[in-house]
């Protein structure tokens, strides 16, 4: 495999019931379950692996009331991943859900969107219905890796390694920023939480949780620039996911997802 080509996994940690109502600004006419699952994604390629968020852990799901189903270090070793070897750690945004576990990865250095780190240190802070989806210990952790030169700032669209670009999106945080990676069946956008559904993308709908609602709207034009087809999108919170992908191995359906591999394929 050429330097620039990666292996892509979705790698499933928890798991959250909710109706769909709760998804959409504006509520959804179907009085149905729309449950989300939790993910950190690992791209495994020739400058080793590149992890994209971190998860949250047992505590953090308690005090959210999120059932973790597999711990995020469990879901790494599940395919041949010490959390400790980890060199690169893309953080989309710094929501609990994708920015704990801050202690697992301690020969990471930290990617990350300017505009998240002053968002998340700043005056909207001071406003609960903002910081709602962020926790204190996260943050807190983020800037202690800045004082260690642990952090790698990026402003907009960059490059991490070849095959690996990151692109600011905003919207649903003021910093996300989504990842496009060169895999074998051409460039797969990694979307966090720029789209947190394939519902949101594919219906122009958004997620309750939002900064800028104009730039989710625009985010999902990014999104869709950055891929070659709608299936080289991977939403952040979809089950479909995990039924649309093959298992990266056998015993891991319904956990590990291989993403760089065509849909259906196994
Ligand atoms: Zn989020
Ligand atoms: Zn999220």
């Amino acid at each position: 495999m050429s330097d620039d080509l990666h292996e892509v996994y979705a790698i499933k940690y928890g798991h959250h019931h909710r109706r769909a109502a709760e998804n959409y600004i504006g509520g959804d006419p179907h009085d149905i379950a729309q449950p989300l699952d939790f993910f950190v994604w690992a791209i495994v390629g020739a400058h080793g692996t590149v992890l994209v968020d971190t998860g949250f852990d047992e505590a953090m799901g308690r005090r959210r009331q999120r059932a973790i189903i597999n711990p995020v270090g469990a879901g790494l070793k599940a395919i041949g991943i010490e959390p400790d070897t980890v060199k690169d750690v893309i953080i989309s945004h710094l929501h609990y859900d994708h920015s704990g576990n801050y202690d697992l990865f301690p020969q990471a250095r930290y990617h990350l969107q300017d505009d998240e780190m002053a968002y998340a240190t700043g005056r909207c802070m001071c406003h609960a219905h903002l910081r709602l989806p962020f926790e204190a210990d996260d943050v807190v952790a983020m800037v202690r890796k800045v004082f260690a030169g642990r952090v790698v700032f990026h402003d907009g669209d960059d490059l991490v390694h070849p095959g690996i670009t990151l692109h600011r999106i905003g919207g649903h945080s003021k910093g996300l920023q989504c990842v496009r990676v060169n895999t074998r069946r051409g460039p797969v956008v990694l979307a966090s939480d720029a789209a947190h559904l394939y519902a949101h993308l594919a219906e122009g709908r958004i997620f309750p949780i939002t900064y800028n609602v104009g730039e989710v709207l625009e985010g999902y034009a990014t999104l869709k620039r950055l891929a070659p087809s709608p299936d080289h999108i991977v939403p952040g919170h979809d089950p479909l996911v995990l039924d649309r992908y093959p298992a990266a191995r056998s015993g891991l359906d319904g956990w590990v997802a291989r993403l760089d591999a065509e849909r259906g394929a196994g």
